[in-house]
């Protein structure tokens, strides 16, 4: 089925869906191109189709090897469409679901690449700001890289703050994907260069540990862990990549490796990193595509028994496969465009929690036990004492009544002073 494009393109059959529309191979006037074609509702906003006018320039002008080219942005009455060259390959996400974590030298590979990438966007002033392995493609046609890595381009520039930003112009909402986003965008500050660094070293991580450091959970927590939590070692990785991975992690932006640096830094460990296999680490051996949630639970509570480096919290999970309705969609990992920012408030509330869910109970509990056998016993005690002096207190009256020594006869004048004594019968 053809279907027409502004005036240039036609497109024939979807290639992928996304969460802001429907990939579609289509034809151009050089050639083949992959148009993505946004949702509906994307489409018929105003505020939206003045942005991706004005977005027009800014992303057709990035034109780099290791970038997806845009090579236009069509408006056509309903449609609203972006045209793209074409890869032909498959996205890391899709990737790493099917195959597994890759080895380290084909990992630094493909980072490497990205990072040479956000270097050329980083230049030219654009900030990507949804850095995942939904957004890299791995270009299966090209020749192969070090070690036999396929070569990756970056994709979807600009898409999250374009499809996202115009109907939420509120400060208080981040863009970004959960389990990428860097401390500061959490804290409120506005997003720079560094940004994408932070969620490029995520990546890393990921590709070479099976789960992203920070995940899992739920989406407060998530964002909790960012702003506190060091970086989880992954037992077995290599040290070069690690303190790469720890310096692009700093909480503090500045402190993040530049792109070109990043993409340096991963080239030089390349032969060092030759013929080094994949982690075997515990969340490798759970893979079934077809259950992505229980997929990290699995992660999450075999790190929890495992190693002990890896301590996780087990709970619900955010899935990893997003599903195929746009709105089903907007609640999974790979397609968070838009959350609210916790109030600073709201942060120190997560924490507090946690910790009192970690401490609290046990010692409550056991401080309760103690009090309430406490008090049991100073009852029990109280009560003796009553009784031991009630029973002094007859005895001694029926005693002083008729000199008689007999408890019964004692208890029995006690209550009923009436009663005469066998003596007086005797005498009347
Ligand atoms: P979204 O970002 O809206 O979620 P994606 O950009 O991930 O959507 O696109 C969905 C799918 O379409 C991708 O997983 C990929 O398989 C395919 N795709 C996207 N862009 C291209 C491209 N330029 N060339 C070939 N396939 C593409
Ligand atoms: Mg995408």
């Amino acid at each position: 089925m053809a279907r027409k494009i502004g005036s240039r393109y036609t497109v024939h059959q979807v290639i992928g869906r996304g969460s802001a529309g429907t990939v579609w191979l289509g034809e151009g006037p050089d050639g083949p191109v992959a148009v993505k074609l946004l949702r509906e509702d994307l489409a018929g906003d105003q505020v939206l189709v003045g942005r991706f006018i004005q977005e027009r320039a800014a992303l057709t002008s990035l034109d780099h090897p290791r970038v997806v080219g845009v090579r236009d942005m069509v408006v056509d009455g309903d449609d609203l469409a972006l045209v793209m060259e074409l890869v032909h390959g498959t996205d890391l996400r899709s990737r790493l679901e099917r195959e597994g974590v890759l080895a380290p030298q084909a990992a630094a590979s493909v980072i490497a690449d990205v990072a040479d990438g956000l270097a050329a966007a980083h230049a030219a002033g654009i900030v990507h700001r949804d850095v995942k392995p939904e957004n890299v493609m791995l270009d299966l046609a090209a020749p192969p890289g070090p070690g036999g890595a396929p070569r990756a381009k970056l994709t979807d520039f600009g898409i999250a703050r374009l499809v996202d930003a115009p109907r939420r112009t509120r400060a208080t909402r981040i863009i970004g994907t959960p389990d990428y986003l860097a401390p500061e965008i959490i804290e409120g500050l506005e997003p720079r260069a560094a940004v994408d660094i932070y969620a490029l070293a995520t990546v890393l991580y990921e590709l070479l540990a099976g789960f992203t450091p920070f995940g899992g959970g739920h989406t407060g927590a998530v964002l909790r862990r960012h702003v506190t939590e060091s970086v989880p070692p992954v037992p077995g990785l290599p040290d070069g990549l690690w303190r790469i991975i720890s310096e692009c992690l700093a909480k503090a932006p500045a402190s993040r490796l530049r792109a070109t640096e990043l993409a340096d830094r991963l080239r030089e460990q390349l032969p060092a990193l030759a013929g080094l296999p994949p982690l075997a680490l515990p969340a490798q051996r759970a893979q079934p595509a077809e259950e992505p949630a229980t997929l990290a639970e699995a992660v999450y509570a075999e790190a929890d028994t495992g190693s002990g480096t890896h301590r996780r919290r087990r709970g619900p999970v955010v899935p990893l496969v997003p599903p195929a309705a746009p709105d089903a969609a907007r609640d999974t990992r790979d397609t968070h465009t838009s959350l609210r920012r916790p109030s600073a408030e709201e942060l120190a509330g997560y924490a507090a929690q946690s910790r009192a869910q970690r401490t609290v109970p046990a010692s409550a509990h056991r401080g309760g036990r103690r009090a309430l056998v406490r008090r049991r016993r100073m009852l029990a005690v109280l009560l003796a004492v009553v009784l031991l002096l009630a029973g002094a207190a007859a005895a001694y009256t029926a005693f002083a009544a008729d000199g008689h020594p007999h408890a019964a006869g004692a208890r029995a004048s006690a209550v009923a002073p009436a009663w005469p004594p066998d003596e007086d019968l005797g005498r009347s």
